[in-house]
């Protein structure tokens, strides 16, 4: 069995105790912590500030592992969607796209999702298993690379989302290390303003990451009550009903300005009425909230059809008219299968 270490799945903490184990000053981790997420270093050789000797130890005991790009579509609008195929063979899609002046990645934290969501492609996946820390952040190495390499047409890469495939919050341990490599200034020093996960909500993982503080919150609403959100994604409005969600929102540790987002998919005659987008304003009004519209974009099979233009105007007008933000999210990447876990079942459903 091969015992070696993927660097990438360590901390710089964890990075130091394993360098101080090969018998090297622990100093040195933060110069290979350096190469591996400022320089995207995949080769012990171009670590040309460390001793020949110490690179052969390090290589002995330890490699760089980054996902493979199993599949790379890009869309008319400049959307990119990459497949990435890890050890194991398992695939995991990642995202970016184009905004103005700058590119956002939406990653992904778990292979499948456990939530069963009823609108959500990778809900239909089911959760085959956790990603780890450097399966995470692997996801930004292969996008930086990338964007280098096409940089007259992709902006650089400033906002990370976590909206891809999983509930970061049900990974909230390898999440909060994803993101600590993420903010470090040796590792890939994203500001955590630029940082945004999002979830349906899981106690613990609240609790977890309001503590860090390291990361902006979002939380996939999708519905106004209690009775709608068990229609649209029964797993988790039972796990945590919406008076209890709110409730924990409430006492969410939010910094001076900070809101909570609320992410609402819009989904024809489903949640889209007029009488939805009142009960939404009655739900988040008062509270440090802005809400994110989302245009349905229905998948192959799917049980639900994209909203008229006409209805999602007259939803956001009502929000805006009481006094709540609202931003509608232009659905990008329609022509590459975008939305979180098609591009995955299209190549599924091909091979
Ligand atoms: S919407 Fe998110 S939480 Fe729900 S099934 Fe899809 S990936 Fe999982």
């Amino acid at each position: 069995m091969d015992t070696k270490k993927n660097l990438l799945d360590l901390t710089l903490d964890d990075l130091r105790e394993f360098i101080r184990s090969l018998g090297e000053p622990a100093y040195r981790a933060d110069q290979v912590f350096q190469w591996l997420w400022q320089k995207g270093c995949r080769d012990f050789a171009e670590m040309t500030n460390i001793s020949k000797a110490f690179r052969e130890k390090l290589a002995e005991a330890s490699f760089i592992g980054w996902p493979d790009i199993e599949k790379t579509a890009v869309s008319s609008d400049g959307t990119v969607k990459f497949l990435l195929r890890y050890a194991d063979g398992e695939l995991v899609e990642t995202v970016l796209i184009p905004e103005e002046g700058h590119t956002t990645q939406c990653l992904s934290s778990q292979v499948g999702c456990p939530m069963a969501c009823t609108f959500c492609s990778t809900g239909q996946m089911g959760l085959t298993r956790n990603m780890t820390m450097g399966e995470i952040l692997g996801q930004v190495l292969v996008a930086r690379e990338y964007i280098a390499a096409h940089e007259d047409d992709v902006a650089p890469l400033r906002n990370i989302v976590f909206m891809g495939m999983g509930d970061p919050l049900l990974n909230v341990t390898e999440m909060v290390r994803a993101l600590t490599t993420m903010t470090h200034d040796k590792g890939l020093g994203f500001s955590s303003r630029r940082i945004t996960v999002s979830s349906v909500g899981i106690l613990k993982g609240l609790e977890v990451l309001g503590d860090c503080g390291l990361a902006q919150l979002a939380i996939s609403l999708h519905a106004p009550t209690q009775e709608l959100r068990e229609q649209l994604m029964p797993k988790a409005a039972r796990q945590l009903p919406l008076d209890q969600l709110m409730a924990v929102l409430d006492r969410y540790p939010l910094k001076p300005r900070e809101r909570v987002t609320y992410e609402y998919i819009l989904l024809r005659g489903v949640n889209d009425r007029p009488e939805h987008a009142r009960q939404l304003v009655k739900l988040l009004g008062g509270r440090k909230a802005k809400v994110n519209l989302i245009a349905y974009n229905p998948s192959p099979g799917a049980p639900y059809k994209a909203p008229h233009p006409d209805d999602i105007l007259a939803f956001e007008k009502i929000l805006w008219a009481k006094g709540l933000t609202a931003i509608l999210r232009k659905s990008k990447g329609q022509d590459i299968a975008a939305a979180c876990g098609q591009l995955k079942a299209k190549h599924i459903s091909e091979s």
